[in-house]
């Protein structure tokens, strides 16, 4: 374990809950920060904050209310319909998302004196977001590190895992069970399983499913033969 502090950008999906996890492993001090952005479902942040209060995370929540006046779409109005069309890029997207979210945590990091900012953006199942790239985060990284003054580390365990491989990282941190039970990733704000139709279920089930088709060794039972 690193004897370093680290700030993890925290939704309460299946993906940054495991980037939580990661972090708690990984480092000696952890803080979570969650934005409230007008989403689809308030349920989320609701969330967010039970799964930081029972991993005794200190968690902040930051008002970004002016993304949903900059870029009302389908992640933060419930007018309009989810979709995406074939290669393009889907209807929850909010330009330079990524690049604020960063931003704010890099400005909560440095206030409460930690370097590492922890992410779970993913270019492996590329959905078009260009800035979930590892070159704009590297590049970000250094934009932040010169606008502070300051050596950020923007961690990002997930970058190159698919959704399978993710499942995979959970069970390796003892979390599979926590993660598929208590995160929520579905747009119709349903924990855990989710609704099972929208894109974003749909995705969470095929890496699930892969993993779980793979032989996987699952948390409870990894110990057997091991130990
Ligand atoms: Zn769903």
């Amino acid at each position: 374990m690193r004897n370093e502090k680290a700030v993890v950008v925290f939704s309460g999906g299946q993906d940054s809950t495991t980037c939580l996890f990661w972090a708690i492993k990984t480092f000696r001090e952890v803080e979570a920060v969650t934005f409230n952005y007008g989403q689809r479902h308030v349920l989320e942040l609701d969330c967010a904050a039970d799964i930081a209060a029972e991993l005794g995370i200190r968690h902040h929540v930051l008002d970004m209310g002016l993304l949903n006046q900059l870029a009302p779409n389908a992640l933060t109005r419930n007018d309009i319909e989810i979709k995406q069309e074939d290669g393009g890029l889907p209807s929850t997207f909010v330009d330079g998302r990524n690049l604020l979210f960063l931003t704010f945590a890099a400005v909560l990091a440095k206030g409460i004196g930690a370097r590492h900012i922890v992410t779970g953006v993913c270019e492996t199942d590329f959905s078009g977001y260009p800035d979930c790239r590892d070159v704009f985060i590297k590049s970000l990284n250094v934009t932040l590190n010169l606008s502070m003054d300051y050596r950020f580390v923007i961690d990002t365990p997930l970058m190159w895992l698919n959704k399978a491989q993710t499942w995979a990282l959970a069970d390796e941190l003892g979390a599979f069970q926590f993660v598929r039970e208590r995160t929520l990733t579905c747009y119709n704000g349903i924990k855990a399983d989710g609704c099972g139709e929208c894109p974003a279920c749909q995705l969470r089930r095929r890496g699930l499913e892969e993993y779980l088709d793979s032989g996987a060794s699952l948390e409870g039972t990894q110990l057997e033969g091991t130990s």
